[in-house]
């Protein structure tokens, strides 16, 4: 039977993971990420399926971020109706993200449609609604790390501990074709070594092909510890100045990585006792979930939680789920820390935080995380003298601080290693990148001899 696998999204871009492999009849699915894109983009990109949705047999899920599981319940309004199998974890997480997202996008066709309306142009829907998405986890189903389950006559699949987020995994397809077997490994996404919150990344054996990640191909990234110590120099300055720091965060683990780190130098008394904030429903959701799910949690936080020394239980540390209490902060005047949700300070709460604190040269941004190229975040980054919040021109005076050492993905060391503890590969091909990244990953495999490509979106490749 042919073995076929279509590269139908992340493939030179970075959003969108999902990948198809057909093997004889059998069709499963890896992932369905949102594309995340300009509005037209997104509507086109996340509605154009080169392939059937009814006729998947099975999905496999790597992780709950929303470039990996965020057009599931738009597949499912398309007929999609197979299992959806992913760790525990992942699905309790999937169902947050995807409601988040049904949303995030409600609230964004109200505002189109407000404008629309006006200029007499057609009204848009949403690719889903919060409620639409509340349905999607139902047909998951939950498997433990390394355990094998069959998908199909034939077909078996075992999901390993990626490393990246909670619960996220590194799939494995054992093939079998008659006398012939394959094996298929997907690190989409891949993390690294020593997170504070969760084990390393499990090497799998023996893989003939491999569907990697490439966002880092091309860099190293400092080591994590560095991230603590920068955490401590910048916090500590901007409190002494008597600053806010503000700290954009994604809600999925670098909000609670953050925490952590911020725990820790406040118990050894490495900064000043000041109140922190996590201005998130979504992240206090998420943080709450950490505790259900010690399989993916390394054993110094599993032993934590143990002895009832939860990491998030911080005195100064409080979690904000209404806006009343989020605009609060807004008129108080002391030194704080607040994390909010909007990693790349597009929308969310972080919004009028800035606002309110970006023109105070006493006050910190501090840049946690990646800031994709056209958003608020990249403009902080780049330190432009003015940016535009709300319609409205702001001074940027506050200090901007970007610490590069958090990561949830393995850099180009890592995935060198990942690859060379995987062989005998037959071939490797490279996805979920910005091509410049693929493309020095690309130059270092393919100087060791490896097969490797960097598919094209849509393209097919039949694995021999
Ligand atoms: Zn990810
Ligand atoms: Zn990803």
């Amino acid at each position: 039977m042919a073995v076929k696998i279509k590269f139908l999204g992340g493939a030179k871009t970075v959003t969108g993971s999902s990948h198809l492999v057909t093997a004889g009849k059998t069709e499963i699915l890896l992932d369905a990420g949102l594309f995340q894109g300009h509005r037209d983009a997104f509507y086109t990109v996340n509605t154009t399926f080169n392939y059937n949705p009814r006729t998947i047999n099975a999905m496999v899920l790597s992780h709950a971020h929303i470039d990996h599981c965020g057009n599931i319940p738009n597949l499912i309004k398309k007929g999609l109706r197979c299992k959806i199998y992913a760790t525990a974890a992942t699905k309790d997480l999937a169902n947050l993200m995807l409601i988040d997202s049904g949303k995030i996008q409600e609230e964004d066709v109200r505002y189109v449609n407000k404008i629309n309306k006006r200029l007499g142009l057609a009204l848009r829907k949403p690719l889903y609604t919060a409620k639409e998405a509340s349905r999607a986890t139902k047909i998951f189903r939950s498997i433990s790390y390394n355990q094998k389950f069959c998908i199909a006559r034939d077909i078996c699949a075992t999901i390993t501990d990626a490393g990246h987020i909670l619960g996220s995994g590194i799939i494995i397809l054992d093939i079998k074709d008659g006398e012939r077997s394959l094996r298929l490994g997907y690190a989409v996404d891949l993390g690294r070594r020593d997170l504070p919150l969760l084990n390393d990344p499990v090497i799998p054996k023996g893989l003939d092909y491999l569907i990697m990640e490439s966002t880092y191909g091309g860099r190293s990234h400092r080591p994590i510890d560095e991230a603590q110590s920068k955490l401590r120099e910048a916090v500590s300055r901007a409190i002494r100045r008597g600053g806010k720091v503000l700290i954009p965060a994604f809600t999925l683990e670098r909000t609670q990585e953050v925490v952590y780190f911020l725990g820790e130098l406040l118990k050894e008394k490495l900064i000043p006792s000041v109140p922190i904030y996590v201005d998130s429903p979504l992240a206090t959701d998420i943080t709450d979930l950490f505790e259900y799910h010690m399989d993916s949690l390394n054993d110094k936080t599993r032993q934590a939680f143990s002895r009832g020394d939860n990491p998030f239980e911080l005195l100064n540390l409080r979690f904000i789920r209404e806006q009343k209490d989020s605009k609060a902060l807004n008129i108080d005047r002391r030194p704080m820390i607040i994390i909010a949700g909007s990693g790349m300070c597009e929308s969310g709460r972080m919004l009028h935080h800035l606002q309110n604190n970006i023109e105070d040269s006493r006050n910190m941004i501090l840049v946690v995380g990646y800031m994709a190229r056209d958003t608020l975040g990249r403009r902080i980054v780049e330190k432009l003298p003015f940016v535009r919040i709300f319609g409205v021109e702001y001074e940027l005076n506050a200090e901007v601080v970007v610490i590069n050492a958090f990561s949830g993905h393995a850099d180009q060391g890592e995935l060198l290693e990942f690859v060379t503890g995987s062989l005998p590969l037959k071939k490797i091909f490279l996805v979920h990148g910005e091509p410049d990244q693929s493309q020095a990953l690309y130059d270092i495999l393919n100087q060791k001899g490896l097969d490797v490509s960097i598919p094209d979106k849509d393209e097919e490749v039949l694995l021999k």
